[in-house]
């Protein structure tokens, strides 16, 4: 099966970002910060904060505004994403939410058209219902962007690689071409799938940078939360405005979990790398499927744009079974290891139909459009053993495509 074939995952790729692994453990953790020196930060569950006299203050008012478990969180983040200020908000979505926020009615926004089905519907059902002027297009074509771009265009959403078709976007040919058109238009890279480890969309030239952290940032599937990361101040203190102001914040435990999870981000990406590389190789070589899409195999369209902007590949693997609507769901009925759930990039592997699950919100000619069609299988690709997981896949395969 696969095991002959390359096993070094990361061979070729962008190289790893210098001491991720120290500071993700270290960086806001200091245990010099707490009077106890407590070596794992305490989760601080107070919503108030006693003042020396009236305004006077250390640090901490009110845990809207701030709070000293979330403070630890966003410091280890910025760290992560090469950034100088994070914001921790209640969910990817709250993130979206609170950037969109920078603007106003009459604005343009122009997003990546293969996004996740909520980014979808929230520009296409709340934003432009409030008067924001918003298109998509597909920003893997350059040429696209640029007849894309308008005079009111003041915010550029990319997400790459999209959701669920693995397409991938050259986010600093991007961030060039926009900030060529207006240095003032701000870019926004979806990190989600590719998680800090992977993709430094800072690095590449975009203003912000932004994940749903329930997904990999967390990685446990136990918490929904949101980041958001900026070196520019004047983006940071606006944000930190909205941060409060908007008041979509995350408790202080949701903080702690997702710090926890950070610890092991490294060690639970390579591994994701593994494994997913070694599914997508197995499905690949079968004739049961029709097409495997994964940034990390040649076969994919951009793998070469993907070795030079990403360090890596998370879990993610979108492939089309051979047959119709019954062959996909024969096969997601009958896997026993993978889970046939919604969400992603937690350390258990889950599976998942986006026509009529994640991506049910978007319309069904775009779906087309998009190449979302009935056979078309999700996978987020877990850490469990190798061979156990192809195993489940083989068996599944198996009952969707019985021997004659
Ligand atoms: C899940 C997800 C979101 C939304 O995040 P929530 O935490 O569910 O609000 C946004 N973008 C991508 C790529 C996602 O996978």
């Amino acid at each position: 099966m696969a095991s002959h074939m390359q096993n070094d995952s990361s061979a070729g790729f962008l190289h790893g970002f210098k001491s991720f692994a120290t500071d993700a453990i270290h960086v806001g953790s200091e245990p010099e910060q707490w009077s106890s020196m407590a070596v794992v930060p305490p989760i601080s569950l107070s919503t108030t904060f006693k003042q020396h006299g009236p305004g006077k203050h250390g640090g901490f008012e009110y845990s809207r505004s701030g709070n000293p478990t979330r403070n630890c969180l966003e410091r280890a983040v910025a760290a992560l994403d090469g950034a100088q200020y994070c914001l921790a908000v209640a969910s990817g979505l709250a993130a979206t939410l609170t950037i969109t926020h920078l603007f106003k009615a009459g604005d343009g926004i122009l997003s990546m058209n293969d996004v996740y089905g909520g980014t979808n519907r929230y520009f296409r059902k709340i934003a432009a219902e409030v008067g924001l002027d918003v298109s998509f297009a597909d920003l893997t074509k350059l040429e696209v962007l640029k007849a894309a771009l308008k005079p009111n265009t003041k915010m550029v959403w990319i997400e790459t690689p999209t959701n669920p078709t693995m397409r991938v976007v050259d986010i600093q040919a991007c961030a060039d071409i926009v900030h060529e058109h207006n240095k003032d238009t701000i870019v926004v890279v979806d990190n989600t799938f590719m998680s800090a480890y992977f993709q430094r969309p800072l690095a590449l030239g975009a203003d912000i940078c932004m994940y749903s952290a329930t997904k990999y940032m967390n990685g446990h599937s136990d918490v929904v939360m949101g980041l958001i990361s900026v070196k520019r101040e004047d983006l940071y203190e606006r944000l930190k405005f909205l941060q409060n102001a908007l008041g979509a914040v995350p408790s202080p435990f949701d903080c702690y979990m997702c710090n926890r999870g950070l610890k092991t981000l490294h060690l639970r990406m390579k591994q994701h790398f593994k494994n997913a590389l070694a599914v997508a190789q197995f499905l690949e070589a079968d004739p049961r499927v029709d097409k495997v899409i994964f940034p990390g195999l040649p076969s994919h369209p951009q793998h070469e744009l993907t070795k030079k902007q990403c360090t890596g590949c998370p879990g993610m693997i979108t492939f089309y079974i051979k047959g119709k609507l019954d062959h996909a769901t024969t096969f997601l009925s009958n896997l026993k290891l993978f889970a046939l759930a919604e969400s992603l990039g937690g350390y258990e592997s889950l599976a998942e139909h986006p026509a009529i699950m994640t991506h049910a919100s978007v319309c069904e000619n775009e779906r087309k459009a998009l190449g979302i069609s009935d056979t078309l299988i999700r996978l987020s690709v877990g850490l469990e053993d190798e061979e156990d997981i192809i195993a489940d896949l083989d068996q599944a395969l198996s009952a969707a495509h019985p021997k004659k």
